[in-house]
């Protein structure tokens, strides 16, 4: 069932039965005559039943609603081709639309497991392009997608809502800002529980610098209601962003010394198979996808690392290895 948790404003909860995640918080703010809904599901049978039975509840039509997408990522994006009515707006960030239509292109999938080789990740623990979980939630076609950009106001249903800069978790993440009541939804830049993962999309920006300086905008907004796309709802969120920043601060130090300790130059592949990843599990014992994410986000942090002069980094064939001293 929706929740009101705002007048005119609804959570709408869709489950994953497939995806670790376990599910999605979407919103909806009703409108009397255009609705917007914030973020859809994953591109599958379940995801949609689910959404389509939440706007029947509400009596609300699809053909009304136009969808905002915080973020790229297929949990978020996959149920567009779907969704989308020919009068339907879909919008999402200029940035983040760039790699929605380039789900459609092969040559994307083998771009993004183009981090096997910068990692230097040996042939039989590299993740192939058809194996991404992406891959097979992606959106079926690609579909005209209305930018915008931090700064511009949207009206939804009666609300106002501000394009929030949100980047890091993805390089053009959004999010929408309510001043007047203090709410902030927030895709997944800020979750209970859940580190948001923290990817390297190109080696030319430093994600996790990006990532945490959206993380202090966040802290110094009045923010009073947070509405994020998964888990339970935070009762601290100054608390929780100084535990996301202490999170990164300690991974930072721990893959330096990994570094140090190694004595010579490394690749990512190299420290992530010794650094402990959630709930405790070594590297041995993570799937072939979470391999995938571990690496991208430990090559993340060992750019910021370079970033701060704590350590070099220099290229050899497609891999980029890591040392404490000048090579
Ligand atoms: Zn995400």
């Amino acid at each position: 069932m929706a929740k009101e948790i705002l007048p005119g404003v609804f959570q709408l909860d869709v489950p994953f039965s497939r995806h670790p995640l376990r599910g999605i918080h979407d919103y909806l703010f009703v409108g009397r005559e255009r609705h917007l809904l914030v973020d859809t599901a994953l591109n599958d049978d379940e995801c949609e039943a689910s959404l389509l039975s939440h706007l029947r509840d509400l009596g609300v039509r699809l053909e009304d609603t136009d969808i905002f997408l915080t973020h790229m990522h297929v949990d978020h994006s996959g149920l567009i081709s779907r969704l989308k009515r020919e009068a339907n707006k879909v919008y999402a960030s200029a940035v983040d639309r760039v790699y929605i239509d380039a789900f459609q292109s092969p040559n994307h999938w083998k771009w993004l497991t183009q981090t096997n080789v910068w990692c230097g990740v040996p042939d039989e623990h590299a993740l192939k392009p058809e194996e991404h979980v992406a891959y097979s939630n992606r959106p079926s076609f690609s579909i005209p997608i209305q930018e915008v950009r931090p700064g511009d106001v949207l009206l939804c249903g009666g609300y106002e809502m501000e394009v929030t800069d949100l980047a890091g978790h993805t390089p053009g993440q959004v999010g929408l800002w309510h001043a007047e009541t203090g709410s902030l939804f927030s895709g997944d830049h800020i979750l209970n529980k859940i580190t948001p993962n923290i990817t390297t999309w190109t080696l030319d920006r430093d994600y996790l610098e990006m990532f945490c300086e959206s993380l202090k905008r966040v802290k110094s907004m009045p923010v009073r209601c947070l509405y994020a796309a998964h888990g339970a709802p935070l009762p601290h969120l100054h608390g929780r962003i100084d535990e996301l920043l202490k999170h990164h601060a300690d991974r930072l130090a721990v893959m330096e010394s990994l570094v140090r300790e190694a004595g010579r130059p490394v690749p990512a592949f190299d420290v992530a198979k010794d650094v402990e990843w959630s709930r405790g599990e070594k590297f041995t014992e993570i799937t072939i996808q979470q391999k995938w994410f571990a690496c991208s986000e430990t090559l993340a942090h060992l750019r910021r690392l370079v970033s701060q002069g704590k350590l070099y980094s220099r290229w050899v064939g497609g891999t980029l290895y890591f040392s404490k001293s000048e090579p």
